[in-house]
């Protein structure tokens, strides 16, 4: 049997070593999985749904205590860990809500005597690839309404989020899906590749473009569904007429929030030269007012880089930048361990010859850049090859939704950002994704329309 060591990012302590799967054990999983799937397409959508809701009811009755193991292997800071249980109850009550309407057979024409109906059947089993840091969300966003639509489920968290991974299928058989039906499968990449080998109907994967493109030549030349969430260098733009003060502390919360460890932080800032070096101040006074610690402290906001060799990505992003004529305003480099741990850091002057300005950081570091006007940030902005989310900050509403109409990106934002909605698609265009999650589009998803002619003898 194999092992995953699993490590508290904020100490380097052992946490546990668990039991991992291998090709066999994965094979045995595909096989009762497609065995499992007819009986539950075929048990009533109440009692689906019914299995959803207890489960809901054991993730506010252990809020806490899954909060704390998300915390411990991610180093998650622990009032983020909660706020990720708490925002994951508004999208299990819009998936309860939008199913049954979304997959209710649709009678779209009586021609000539033929009834013409449209069936929304499940795709059948699906792979659920996935990253670790937000565990709960990307996880639940596609194994629950893949499993309210009838699928059967095969989900492989990231190997940094593995003992989450265990927490949510527990509860989820503890509600009453049968075991088979959903199973969590440990390990790193190789178990992930184990699992595109299976004759899987879907992948729906969350995680780096790099991996999301070698997902892609797994499953290439299979005619099966392939959603790929990846990451993002999200931009926002002030303008010249904003309040300056709250436009920088929404910005540093959208940039810093979960240690910069969220694929829609924002990770470029353009800002109008009128207001340029008010907002440089305000920003780095509201960064600099972040507490930095013990993850499992109710007052920590930056906590502990996850994986260890992001911090070799974010220093050299950042002495890059600075060797490019960037200005560093505050931190700056990775601290002593044990434990992964980076500043929080703010570089001014920065340009697009940077890393920094081009390529995911993924922690808690972000670039200033100053422009000219409107024309130059949008130029600017659409100016990466990802394309998740991106923003403006103006009081003026007909010069955002200009400007938020010429950005080529999933999610656009006015006076916010770092925000995901249930009720709203989230996509990616460009090296951002494919597919999308969330919304009645994100229940659909995981249906294929099957086309009905139906005429009486
Ligand atoms: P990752 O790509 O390293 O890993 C993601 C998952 O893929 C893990 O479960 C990993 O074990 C698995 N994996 C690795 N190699 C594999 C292989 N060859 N075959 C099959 N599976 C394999 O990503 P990560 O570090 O876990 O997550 C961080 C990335 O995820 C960031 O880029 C972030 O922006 C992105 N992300 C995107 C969204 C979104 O909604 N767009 C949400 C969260 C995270």
């Amino acid at each position: 049997m194999n092992r995953l060591p699993v490590h508290n990012p904020a100490t380097g302590e052992l946490i546990t070593e668990l039991p991992a799967d291998d090709e066999a054990s994965v094979q045995a999983r595909y096989t009762a999985a497609r065995a499992s799937q007819p009986a539950w397409a075929a048990t009533p959508l109440a009692e689906r749904k019914a299995c959803i809701e207890r489960f809901r009811g054991a993730v506010v009755r252990e809020t806490n205590s899954l909060a704390a193991t998300m915390t411990r292997e991610t180093g998650k800071p622990i009032r983020m860990s909660r706020n990720e249980l708490t925002g994951l109850l508004p999208r299990i009550d819009f998936f309860l809500g939008m199913v049954e309407p979304v997959i209710a057979p649709e009678q779209v024409f009586d021609e000539a005597g033929t009834r013409e109906v449209i069936q929304h059947e499940p795709l059948g089993v699906v792979a659920n690839i996935s990253a670790w840091n937000y565990p709960w969300f990307v996880g639940c966003n596609v194994i629950l309404p893949a499993l309210l639509t009838g699928n059967s489920v095969l989900y492989k968290p990231s190997e940094y989020a593995a003992m989450t991974g265990l927490e949510i299928t527990r509860l989820l058989h503890e509600a009453g899906v049968p075991k088979d039906v959903v199973a969590c499968l440990v390990g790193a990449g190789p178990v992930g590749s184990a699992l595109l080998a299976q004759p899987v109907d879907g992948v729906f994967f969350t995680g780096s473009h790099a991996t999301g493109r070698r997902i892609a030549q797994a499953v290439q030349g299979r005619f099966i569904k392939l959603q790929l969430e990846l990451g993002g260098k999200d931009p926002s733009y002030v303008c010249d007429d904003v309040d300056v003060r709250a436009a920088a502390e929404s910005l540093a919360d959208g940039a810093m929030y979960n240690t910069g460890q969220s694929c829609c932080s924002v990770e470029r800032i353009y800002v109008h030269d009128k207001v340029h070096d008010e907002f440089v101040q305000a920003f780095v006074d509201t960064v600099n007012g972040y507490r930095l610690g013990d993850p499992m402290a109710d007052d920590t906001y930056i906590g502990a880089i996850t994986r260890a060799p992001q911090l070799e990505v974010l220093q050299s992003q950042v002495d890059d930048a600075v060797v490019k004529g960037a200005r560093l305003l505050t931190g700056g480099h990775r601290k002593p361990g044990p434990g992964n741990w980076f500043e929080a850091t703010v570089l001014a002057d920065v340009d697009h010859r940077m890393e920094l300005m081009r390529e995911e950081s993924f922690g808690p570091v972000i670039g200033i850049q100053k422009v000219s006007g409107d024309e130059e940030a949008v130029r600017l902005m659409n100016d990466t090859r990802y394309g998740l989310t991106a923003g403006v900050y103006t009081r003026d509403e007909t010069r955002a939704k200009r400007l938020l109409s010429q950005l080529r990106a999933g999610s656009v934002y006015w006076n916010c950002c770092d925000r995901v909605s249930p009720r709203l698609p989230w996509s990616g265009v460009g090296d951002s994704g494919v597919g999308l999650t969330l919304s009645s589009y994100g229940i659909q998803t995981f249906t294929r329309p099957k086309a009905w002619h139906l005429r009486s003898a």
